[in-house]
């Protein structure tokens, strides 16, 4: 298994070799030359597995350069009870993302699958807990060590700290905007002890932080002397990680390989629905894959009409779905790659022309009407909406959701096709936005046993002005 760049301009490189790092030389992401393909019957000999061994299964035919028991015993230690046991006390901690049904609607079972009861409460923890097993084997085999810098608004930073605490090779510099997380969020980051994990809030909004990094990362000499890494959403390893749980899902929902589902996702980056578009492309039996965004509808307005429109960042709204207001979607150009065929040189045009004049039209192209082959549907959500829709499901089966996962179903109830069930992604729990919920509610957000009391944790975190050279010193004083 090679990957390639969507802009069709680098070389083919291995698993191992994408893998600490980030954009192709070209500026394109990484994408398998091709999609291995699943056969119903070979879907169907792995229900019963463990989330481990089904993530060995799919894992393994993307990185043929890792060995088979090195990847089982990878998998193994990531994907534990212990570690996903944050979840509701009905729900299976050893199905790790647990299929927890609401009701019929529209005759139709419509459940959540519940991702978020990893350490940090969001689904980015899927993936980042397996990257933080991936980033030390990796290292410990070529003798490196890496400094991964980051800025964060919230769930990305802890879910990196989080699986990166006390991994031997690596350090971790998070940069976030001083007291502008949710005191939980901050609590949850800055509480952290590990000598390997460094918070240094910043006297600047999140915008300044994300400049921050990139001024660091352009200085290609300061990043290569430094070792200076990343972690973001265009990540292969983010990616491929998040697969699994699709097949999980669909395992969990279904008897045998000759029924379909559908999945709903809440998205910003497109990096969840993009694992769920490589699913389907590997033969997962997925009817529909739902785009569900918040007022930053970029996504909805591309499914819609073929317009893809990058947001200015004075049009970029803050919500209460934070972690879906993005300006664009910066894992978007993986499936575009598809949808053209994967044409790397127009996608590299189209792209080219993302940043030069903020977009691109692709409703007359004959590609995009192609677009509903790949099972793509897409809708969006208000702050009312979520309002209601929280309302709605705790007043209907008592569930409490959060606003992200509220945007997902208010949207999946508009695309409910009898017979096939809907899945919609419990992308976080409620107690991470815990102000929104006593706001629909009128009550508190439920509390997991272990987060009782994070609030009152001694707390270890540096603040430090908006300015490159002080975090540059930093680093260089803390990486010796
Ligand atoms: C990151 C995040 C999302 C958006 O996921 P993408 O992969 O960027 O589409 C949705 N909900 C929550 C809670 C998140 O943390």
């Amino acid at each position: 298994m090679r990957y390639q760049s969507t802009r069709g301009n680098s070389p083919e490189q291995s698993f191992l070799e994408i893998l600490l790092g980030g954009l192709a030389p070209d500026g394109g992401l990484y994408l398998p030359v091709q999609y291995p393909k699943v056969t119903p019957a070979q879907l169907d000999s792995w229900r019963g597995l463990s989330y481990a061994d089904l993530a060995f299964e799919v894992l393994s035919l993307y990185c043929p350069d890792i060995p088979e028991g090195d990847l089982r015993a990878l998998v193994r230690k990531t994907y534990t009870a212990a570690v996903y046991s944050n979840g509701r006390p009905e729900d299976k901690a050893s199905d790790i993302t647990p299929l927890h049904w609401l009701g019929e609607e529209s005759g139709t079972r419509i459940g959540l699958l519940s991702l978020s009861n990893g350490p940090t409460l969001a689904f980015k923890d899927m993936a980042m807990q397996l990257l933080g097993n991936l980033f030390e084997y990796a290292l410990q085999r070529a003798g490196q060590h890496l400094n991964i810098l980051g800025a964060t608004s919230g769930d990305t930073g802890s879910a990196a700290e989080y699986a990166m605490r006390g991994k031997a090779g690596v350090r971790v510099f998070m940069l976030s905007p001083k007291g502008k997380m949710s005191a939980f969020q901050s609590a949850q980051m800055y509480s952290l002890q590990d000598p390997n994990i460094f918070n240094l809030a910043v006297d600047g909004v999140f915008d300044d932080c994300q400049d921050i990094v990139k001024a660091v990362s352009n200085d290609l000499a300061y990043k290569a002397k430094h070792q200076i890494g990343t972690v973001n959403s265009i990540n292969w390893g983010r990616v491929l990680a998040q697969v699994v749980y699709y097949f999980q899902g669909y395992l969990l929902a279904t008897q045998s390989s000759s029924e379909k589902v559908s999945f709903t996702v809440p998205s910003g980056n497109f990096g969840n629905v993009c694992a769920g578009h490589i699913a389907r492309m590997m033969g997962l039996p997925i009817e529909r894959l739902v785009v569900a965004t918040n007022e930053n509808d970029v996504l909805d307005e591309f499914f819609r009409t073929g317009i893809y429109r990058a947001r200015k960042s004075a049009e970029t709204l803050h919500t209460s779905s934070p972690s879906m207001d993005i300006s664009k979607a910066s894992n978007f150009e993986r499936f575009v790659f598809d949808l053209l065929a994967q044409d790397g040189k127009r996608t590299a045009a189209l792209f080219k022309q993302v940043e030069e004049t903020g977009g691109f039209d692709l409703s007359k192209d004959p590609a995009y009407a192609t677009m509903r082959q790949f099972g793509f549907t897409s809708g969006r959500s208000t702050h009312t909406d979520r309002l209601k829709t929280i309302r709605d499901i705790d007043g209907k089966y008592g569930v409490m959701i959060d606003t992200h996962t509220a945007d997902g179903v208010k949207v999946a109830r508009e695309y409910l096709q009898k017979d096939i069930p809907m899945l919609v992604l419990e992308t976080a729990l409620p107690i991470k936005f815990e102000e929104t919920i006593q706001e629909a509610l009128g009550r508190p957000a439920d509390c997991p046993p272990a987060f009782k009391d994070i609030k009152t944790l001694p707390q270890r975190v540096e603040s430090i002005p908006a300015d490159v050279g002080v975090v540059k010193q930093f680093i260089t004083q803390h990486v010796s």
